[in-house]
């Protein structure tokens, strides 16, 4: 009955349009009611006209709007339904928070499961959620595996409460067996500060929350705040021109040296890529590689960097200019593409360049992956004649013991062993350092100690002997000419 009321609501303009023109037949018919002889006819005349009104607005809301507002899957609030809805509640007083759940891993229930246990599934959510609700709250189905829920906000604690209390259940849910699906929600939580906003706006924002998840809470929930919509607004921005600054050839390499220690001459240097925008000026990695990474534009750019410094390394090579091995960076997100290194090998063969002479660094994250496949790759890259090396070796969780398992060549020990302040000048911070080059030397891999800012610590890493550091204290990134300048001015 409730839910007809709310539905009959939701036609409130349609419905008195029907029952006007309903009202204006009866009252026609009633006015020319003296034409008919006898009462009976009078009486079955009224009772047919009445009954055939109402059985033609009935059916017309049966056969038009059974279906409306609601979602057919969970049996709840679609998402325009949940919008309309949470728009009214949202004008009274009370302070209120959109959240927006995700299940995690649904796709993986849809795979093992099949769809109609996952819809199961996504009915079960819906009524977990709606018990959890007040009369003055709303949840809705916003796509696929995504609730929207408007609760009433008292404090995050309290939301927490209320949403690890969904959560509990959730993880209860089990198949026919018994066992459990090990479901969980992510929310992302927007505390409404502007109820004027779309509640379509409020979704996004809520929605943006969720990739990001704030410490403390005994659920996985990420809040909103007005930073991150000034970071989606930029991301975008980066997004939209990316393409076309490619094509434009707006990224460039940068050069940053790298020093040997015993002579301290120049002995390698990594590439680093620049965006230089025509209207912004420099763009710096830090700022578009994660998005690259999360777009998977990287892939492109590394390809790019890639071609360049073949392009470089083989004119050093035709002038006459000494060999300078070159390294650059390979991106986790080229692992999503299937047989990524094959267009490195392509780009090789158009180019005529000395064996070793150039470098892939590969990031010590991509040692937590499947050891076969990294194996294999490293295979790949030394068949080409190119070398690698773990880069940020250290600033991550990989252990030791990949280093015996995986033919790398070299290991960068990356900055946080320079920079902690309590490590870099403490006896125990120097054990780490030396114990880490100690055992690089006993596998045969060279060392280069990245991001060293201070003579004393070149000083320390020379009595260690490293091989090679690439910091501040020698040089910076530099654009390729200052770095030909600075390698081969005298060799000329
Ligand atoms: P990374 O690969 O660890 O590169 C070293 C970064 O440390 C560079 O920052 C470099 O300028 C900086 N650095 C070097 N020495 C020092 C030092 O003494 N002190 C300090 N404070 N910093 C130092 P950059 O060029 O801004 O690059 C940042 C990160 O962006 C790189 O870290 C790398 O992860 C990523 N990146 C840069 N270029 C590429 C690229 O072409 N492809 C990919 N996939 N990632 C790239
Ligand atoms: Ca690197
Ligand atoms: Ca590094």
């Amino acid at each position: 009955m409730r839910q007809l009321l709310t539905r009959l609501k939701s036609f409130r303009g349609a419905l008195l349009w029907d029952l006007a023109t309903a009202v204006a037949l009866f009252l026609f018919m009633i006015w020319n009611l003296d034409r008919f002889e006898g009462n009976l006819t009078k009486v079955s005349m009224v009772v047919l006209t009445t009954g055939f009104l109402v059985l033609m607005v009935a059916v017309k809301y049966q056969l038009l709007y059974k279906h409306f507002g609601r979602d057919d899957v969970t049996g709840g609030k679609d998402k325009k339904e949940f919008e309309r809805v949470a728009k009214k509640m949202l004008r009274s007083d009370a302070s209120y928070v959109l959240v927006y759940a995700n299940i995690d891993r649904f796709k993986l229930i849809n795979e093992i499961y099949g769809s109609s246990v996952g819809d199961r599934i996504l009915q079960e959510i819906h009524s977990i959620v709606d018990a959890e609700l007040r009369w003055d709250e709303v949840s809705g189905r916003i796509m696929a595996d995504n609730f929207g829920i408007l609760m009433r906000y008292h404090s995050l604690p309290k939301l927490d409460e209320r949403l690890s209390r969904i959560s509990r259940q959730m993880e209860g849910l089990v198949d026919e067996n018994g066992n459990r699906y090990g479901i969980a929600l992510y929310f992302g939580v927007y505390v409404i500060t502007d109820k004027d906003i779309e509640v379509s706006t409020m979704l996004e924002h809520a929605n943006m929350a969720r990739k990001k998840i704030s410490p403390g809470y005994r659920v996985p929930m990420g809040i909103y705040d007005e930073k991150d919509k000034l970071r989606l607004g930029r991301e975008k921005e980066l997004e939209m021109k990316m393409h076309d600054s490619l094509e434009h050839g707006d990224f460039i390499p940068y050069l940053q040296p790298k020093y040997e220690l015993k002579g301290e001459t120049i002995a390698g240097a990594e590439a680093l890529v620049r965006w230089k925008d025509p209207e912004e000026g420099m763009i710096y990695p830090d700022e578009f590689i994660p998005l690259f990474e999360s777009n998977g534009f990287v892939v492109d750019i590394d390809l790019y960097m890639f071609e360049e410094v073949c392009r470089m390394v083989e004119r050093w090579n035709r002038e006459g200019w000494r060999i300078i091995p070159i390294s650059v960076n390979l991106s986790r997100s080229h692992f999503n593409v299937p047989d990524f290194f094959h267009a490195y090998e392509e780009i090789l063969e158009r180019y005529e360049v000395p064996p070793r002479s150039i470098e892939i660094e590969l990031t010590e994250s991509l040692f937590y992956n499947d050891m076969e496949e990294l194996n294999s790759l490293v295979g790949r890259i030394h068949n080409v004649g190119l070398s690698c090396s773990i880069d940020d070796f250290g600033s991550g969780f990989s252990s030791l013991n990949v280093l015996k398992d995986v033919q790398v060549d070299a290991l960068k020990l990356d900055r946080v062993f320079f920079v902690n302040e309590n490590q870099k000048d403490s006896e125990r911070g120097k054990n780490v350092i030396q114990s880490v080059i100690q055992l690089a030397q006993a596998l045969d891999l060279h060392t280069i100690s990245e991001g060293v800012e201070e003579r004393d610590q070149v000083e320390f890493l020379k009595q260690m002997k490293c091989d090679l550091i690439q910091g501040y204290v020698f040089a910076k990134p530099m654009p390729v000419p200052e770095f030909e300048k600075l390698a081969f001015g005298s060799y000329k």
